[in-house]
């Protein structure tokens, strides 16, 4: 693409926008901005950009400069059926994401993950292998690190270890992994894709470019992508926590990899069978681009994970709080109520995604979990489908702040306080990152308020 020679309109500046904006600008194109929020950060983007010579457009004159406009560089977090995309649509024109446009300028391997949920522990993970092994990995793309601001960093010798998550599958077209890895598929985005069928096709996009020079690293053991076999040309190498497959596995609680021993799986400090899977996925990327097994080791043994994952915050009144903000399905709530040792009461909502919560109470009745505490937009359904499924130790309680203490209130001296809300936070938060960090600030809250006092053992019914 002759940059000096486009119009472009980017729309979104959040990172991305900003980042696809400040290289559009460095290769001569004229870049109109958009944005229909009018916050601080978008503020203080918009005058940044401005410095650099993009051009603000203001609502009122969004069609005049549409018009102008040759492409189209579309935020993930704007859908393709937002009157915005479908004019450029109508007028013939292309839609493009900032992955797009780095996967176009990229000069060096790539790797990339995407699934339903660990691609950002996985992408983490990888980045500590790589770089244990004294390599240039980059863990870039939906991580948080636009693809477009790596690529000087990466250069030829780096490895982009790319992060693509289905909203940004929408508008990639031209990205060619060397190694491509698919962690799973379960019910999530339903409000943005509609139906299972388009966000399982907008996932299998990631292997269509891939020639049989190149890998798919697929999940044995999950149904749908297991089916992705049939969507690339690519060289199938599995992974799976269940099977001996063609590719990484565990036998005798080991991490393997073609009939070969690597290390013990005790070495990876990340809790969670999940967690164990996205390490064979993790062994499968590495090893094919050829790190040796000390490197994988020693990273196993130094990764901690990521914040907001089942991450271990602190304690209040001898309750450990656990905030696993970041689990906004069902299927990540699930696996958290799997991992966590000992009992807990979760905290249960947000805003809703279209999908069942039934299987997660299903889930819960086997669990150490001992009450949920329901709040948020979609506090309702939830409650509903707790209902439905027989689950009667749960307690409605909207307000976010109000069902923390009042989780807190309930669990007792030696539990948990598991904030795992199988849904997205933005009812009453701009992320999930801002609703784990207030969570850890109520948790302050209480430890303040419940020194010296130390919650009493549970009395067991005794009368006083
Ligand atoms: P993503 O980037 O795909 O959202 P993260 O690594 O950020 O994934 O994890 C998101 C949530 O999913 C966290 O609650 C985490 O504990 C959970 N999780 C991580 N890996 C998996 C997995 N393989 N399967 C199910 N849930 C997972």
């Amino acid at each position: 693409m002759l940059y000096s020679e486009q119009v472009f309109l980017v729309a979104g500046l959040s990172r991305s926008g900003v980042a696809a904006s400040e290289f559009l600008i460095e290769h001569g194109a004229t870049v109109y901005i958009y944005d229909d929020v009018e916050d601080a950060n978008v503020q203080s983007a918009v005058e940044g950009l401005k410095k650099i010579g993009c051009i603000n457009v203001k609502k009122e004159e969004l069609s005049e400069k549409t018009a102008k406009c040759d492409v189209l560089v579309l935020s993930p977090g704007i859908p393709v059926d937002h009157p915005l995309p479908v004019a450029f649509k109508r007028a013939g024109k292309r839609i493009i994401g900032e992955a797009e446009l780095g996967a176009l300028n990229l000069r060096c391997p790539c790797v990339a993950v995407t699934g339903t949920n660990g691609k950002t522990t996985t992408v983490s993970l990888l980045e500590c292998i790589f770089t244990t092994a004294g390599k240039k990995g980059i863990a870039c793309g939906n991580v948080g690190k636009p693809i477009t601001a790596c690529l000087k960093e990466l250069g030829e010798d780096g490895i982009a270890i790319a992060e693509i998550s289905s909203f940004q599958l929408e508008t990639l077209y031209s990205l060619r992994p060397h190694v491509a890895v698919v962690l799973n598929v379960t019910e999530d985005h339903l409000n943005r894709h509609y139906n299972m069928d388009n966000y399982i096709y907008l996932k299998s996009r990631l292997l269509k470019n891939s020639a049989e020079s190149e890998y798919a690293v697929l999940n044995y053991d999950d149904p749908i992508v297991r089916g992705f076999r049939e969507k690339t040309k690519a060289k199938i190498v599995w992974f799976s926590l269940r099977e001996r497959v063609e590719g990484a596995y565990i036998q005798d609680n080991s991490f393997c990899w073609y009939g070969e021993r690597l290390f013990s799986a005790d070495d990876l400090i990340l809790d969670g069978e999940h967690n164990r899977a996205n390490a064979l996925a993790a062994i499968a990327a590495a090893k094919l681009m050829g790190i040796g097994n000390a490197a994988i080791q020693t990273a196993f043994k130094t990764f901690r994970g990521v914040k907001h994952r089942l991450e271990k915050v602190g304690e209040a009144g001898g309750v450990t709080f656990i905030d696993d903000s970041k689990a906004t399905n069902v299927d990540s709530a699930i696996k958290a109520v799997g991992s966590v040792k000992g009992e807990s009461v979760i905290l249960l909502g947000g805003k809703d995604k279209g999908y069942s919560y039934e299987p997660l109470f299903e889930a819960l009745k086997t669990s150490g979990v001992v009450h949920a505490v329901i709040y948020g937009e979609n506090a309702f359904r939830i409650l509903n489908a707790a209902l439905k499924v027989g689950y009667s130790a749960v307690t409605l309680c909207r307000p976010f702040d109000l069902a923390v203490r009042v989780a807190f209130l309930i669990a007792e001296k030696g539990q948990n306080v598991l904030l795992s809300p199988a849904s997205a936070s933005f009812d009453a938060f701009s992320s999930y990152e801002e609703r784990g960090k207030r969570f850890c600030e109520l948790m302050e809250v209480f430890k303040r308020e419940s020194q010296p006092y130390v919650k009493a053992e549970a009395s067991h019914g005794e009368d006083e």
